[in-house]
């Protein structure tokens, strides 16, 4: 039957062309069917292709139609749908205006209720008769073998094999992480969340329930029309790391009253996880606002073949705006196209403003966009934020102000050494101090009554080795002094150290180590300090203090030794290579200086100054100038001030704004005595430099002081004690003790006594006369001469 033959060849190129013509339609998303009303053309004529083949193919066959063959010869249906989008398309001109308008597309989905993502352009503008092509192959494999049982089964089961090839293109929702199909994706197929699952908090902070709070058709590629749990993350392992762009422009600026940041970048995207695999495409990255469900957001990527589309899409349709966070004119982040004459996109200009900018920040980066590359420097059109202006003059600060002593750190003096032993002719003794320093204070106890002072000393018995007078020293005493008291007053207790007992013998040129530990009694003012210091003496922290240790030899000859200690200050806390400054006062009872340093902080870093280790921000000074210029105050608490001590010492810092140059020009720093004292005497009141900071206006402006109310009250004056840093009061001329007498006639005997002999006693008497005697007459000749004195007999 060559005629059937020929028919079901005809048949089966028709077929082809309406199953191509199927499979391509339905790969089209909802959008695109819609819009590309041509397909209705294409449609009808590959259904009457179909139906004059089966007329045909029946007539050859004589069977008769089958109601399924009949609908092929109806007309194409028009739904409301159809209408619209012709509608639609009418009212824009053609459909060449609208498939190349992203814009327009967009406001048709919406209309319509659609999904409309970057596919839709790529799809209304491929050319449908390719794509046909493209699936012919495919399809004439399912045919060959379907042709047959199709023209014998009717069409229902090539309907079927459609639908069944249909159904095979599954897709990935990013949403809610499911498969899903075309035939199977309704407008309200998807459900998710806005936010990410919090694992720390175990919700979702969207809705705070673990129902999906979202319903919309699944979506197969990342997009950010609408905020999706699964979006930031995958944002987050982009702009979290630094290897995964190349940042070419950004701009950012900070509301100074609510701190909400607005911003925008453009670069190239490198990778889309930190570490990953290099993008081989050059791939470039927008970026505006804060990528959160709770904001609106755009965070989208182009490579150089999308930026095709979305040239044709800008050049026919001059919609430059790419996103905006909000139409508010005061408040936004903006990225938009920047198209030269010609209608071509070359670059991408970002826009950050706050409300408490004057200026937004206006950036724009040149780009090539047939290669999605950075081409040329980045121009800034209009910079934003807080901006001082270059103070024409320096400022000039106030000098520092302290109330009461100032004290130092260092020892007033070494202590002194050159004590002598004061004894008695019969006991014959050298006492040396052997510890150095003399004395040390508290080195083992501290107490809050007492301080304890332990020293060392060689008790020598200095008579002659041959004399056979060995010294007993039965008890020891010790007794303390400060420098300029009249008298000596007992110690709490003397103890010997090193569990030597008294009495002790030591024999002729021998020596006995004292080693001693000394408790000298607080005043009672002293002792409501309630203090214990180690290795300092509270009691002699003003005046220097003497010990004399007494020894009692077995007959109750005394001899002693002296012993000073003079105190030693910790030393004060030393100032910083970058301090800037120190405010501080002293407190005379206690030796302490309560001090406030204010330091620079290192450049590159958002910090300003460090006052009291309290770090200032830049973007701090910005909005207190901010706050300055709206409310007229000049001089602002930091709030950063303390009580120091229990209440015994407080601080507070101030800082002084510029208001002509915009910019805090100076610290000022007070640090007074706290709540605990009643008496207020000391204090301080002292001014420190502001270090430049942020960003200014290149310009100079004349400088403006601050109007200051804050001032040190007044205080009560200080008593200035005069303090006695030494006396000569332990200073004596030792007698010297009378050599010991070695008999020539018995050297050796013991008994010898020193003892001058009889006769040249008498002689040293008789010298003695004679040289008064001469001295008187010569007194008298003298007075003569000058004839005030009249000669006696
Ligand atoms: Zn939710
Ligand atoms: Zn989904």
């Amino acid at each position: 039957m060559p005629a059937t033959r020929q028919v079901i060849d005809r048949m089966i190129e028709s077929l082809k062309q309406a199953a191509a013509l199927i499979t391509s339609y339905r790969r089209q998303s909802t959008v695109a069917r819609r819009l590309s009303i041509t397909n209705r053309d294409k449609f009808t004529t590959t259904a009457q292709s179909v139906n004059t083949c089966c007329q045909d193919l029946m007539l050859s066959l004589q069977i008769h139609q089958s109601s399924k063959i009949e609908i092929l010869t109806r007309d194409i249906p028009i739904d409301d749908d159809d209408k619209a989008a012709e509608t639609f398309v009418a009212e824009h001109g053609s459909l060449e205006a609208i498939q190349h308008d992203r814009e327009l597309v967009k406001e048709f989905a919406q209309q319509q209720h659609l999904v409309m993502d970057d596919t839709v352009m790529d799809q209304l503008n491929a050319n449908l008769t390719d794509t046909i092509q493209q699936n012919q192959a495919r399809l004439e494999v399912i045919l060959k073998d379907n042709v047959n049982s199709a023209v014998l089964d009717g069409f229902k089961g090539l309907v079927a094999e459609l639908n069944a090839a249909e159904s095979e293109q599954r897709f990935h929702c990013v949403q809610c992480d499911k498969e899903f199909t075309n035939a199977t994706n309704g407008l309200k197929s998807c459900s998710f969340h806005r936010g990410e699952y919090d694992s720390w908090g175990q919700s979702y902070p969207c809705c705070g329930t673990g129902h999906p709070c979202q319903f919309q058709p699944h979506r197969a590629k990342h997009h950010c029309d609408y905020p999706y749990g699964a979006f930031f993350p995958r944002a987050r392992a982009i702009t979290g790391y630094v290897d995964t762009v190349d940042e070419w422009a950004s701009v950012e600026d900070t509301n100074l009253e609510d701190d909400g940041v607005k911003k925008a970048s453009v670069g190239q995207l490198l990778r889309w996880v930190s570490r990953g695999e290099r993008l081989d495409e050059a791939t470039i990255l927008i970026s505006v606002g804060t990528i959160w469900y709770t904001e609106p957001y755009y965070f989208n990527t182009f490579t150089a073949k999308e930026m095709e589309t979305i040239t044709r899409s800008v050049r026919l349709s001059r919609r430059t705006l790419i996103f905006r966070t909000s139409t508010s004119e005061s408040e936004f982040a903006m990225a938009e196209w920047i198209l030269s004459v010609s209608g071509k996109i070359t670059g991408v200009r970002l826009t950050a403003k706050s409300a408490t900018s004057t200026n937004p920040y206006v950036r724009v980066c040149p780009i090539d966009m047939a290669k999605a590359t950075k081409s040329g420097d980045i121009m800034t059109l209009s910079e934003g934020g807080m901006r001082s202006y270059i103070p024409a003059s320096p400022y000039i600060l106030p000098a520092t102000i302290r109330a009461g002593p100032e004290i130092s750190d260092i020892q007033i003096r070494p202590p002194r050494t050159n004590f002598k032993t004061k004894t008695s002719p019969a006991l014959r003794v050298i006492l040396k101090t052997m510890s150095d320093p003399p004395l040390k204070a508290n080195p083992e106890l501290a107490s809050s009554k007492v301080d304890y002072f332990q020293g060392v000393v060689s008790v020598f018995n200095n008579n002659a080795a041959a004399s056979n007078n060995p010294i007993t020293i039965a008890s020891a005493s010790a007794s303390y002094r400060l420098v300029g008291d009249p008298t000596y007053n007992p110690c709490e207790a003397l103890k010997l150290t090193d569990r030597a007992e008294l009495p002790i013998t030591i024999e002729p040129r021998q020596s006995w180590s004292l080693k001693f530990e000394a408790a000298v009694p607080r005043s009672e003012d002293d002792v409501k300090l309630d203090i214990k210091w180690w290795n300092r003496a509270i009691v002699a922290r003003h005046r220097p203090i003497r010990i004399k240790i007494t020894l009692e030899d077995i007959e109750g000859e005394e001899c002693s030794l002296v012993l000073e200690y003079v105190f030693k200050p910790y030393p004060f806390n030393k100032s910083g290579a970058n301090d800037i400054g120190e405010f501080f006062f002293d407190d005379p009872v206690l030796l302490q200086r309560n001090c406030i340093r204010v330091e620079k902080c290192d450049a590159g870093g958002t910090g300003v100054v460090k006052i009291a280790g309290n770090e200032i921000e830049t973007k701090r000074l910005e909005k207190i100038v901010y706050r300055a210029l709206k409310t007229g105050k000049t001089e602002v608490d930091l709030e950063i001030g303390q009580e120091k001590d229990y209440g015994t010492w407080e601080w507070a810092a101030w800082a002084l704004i510029d208001f002509s140059c915009r910019r805090v020009y100076a610290f000022k720093i007070m640090v007074k005595e706290g709540k605990l004292v009643e008496k207020k005497r000391l204090g301080c009141l002292g001014y420190v430099l502001c270090p430049p900071y942020g960003e200014s206006v290149d310009k100079q402006r004349p400088i403006s002081y601050a109007t200051e109310f804050v001032k040190l009250a007044q205080l009560e004056p200080y008593p200035v004690q005069q303090i006695v840093t030494d006396d000569a009061f332990d200073d004596f001329k030792p007698v010297v003790p009378p050599k010991p007498i070695i008999s020539p006639v018995s050297p050796t005997s013991p008994s010898a006594q020193p003892q001058v002999p009889g006769d040249l006693a008498q002689r040293l008497t008789s010298i003695d006369f004679n040289l008064s005697r001469i001295a008187t007459a010569l007194e008298r000749l003298v007075s003569h001469v000058e004839g005030q004195v009249p000669p006696s007999g």
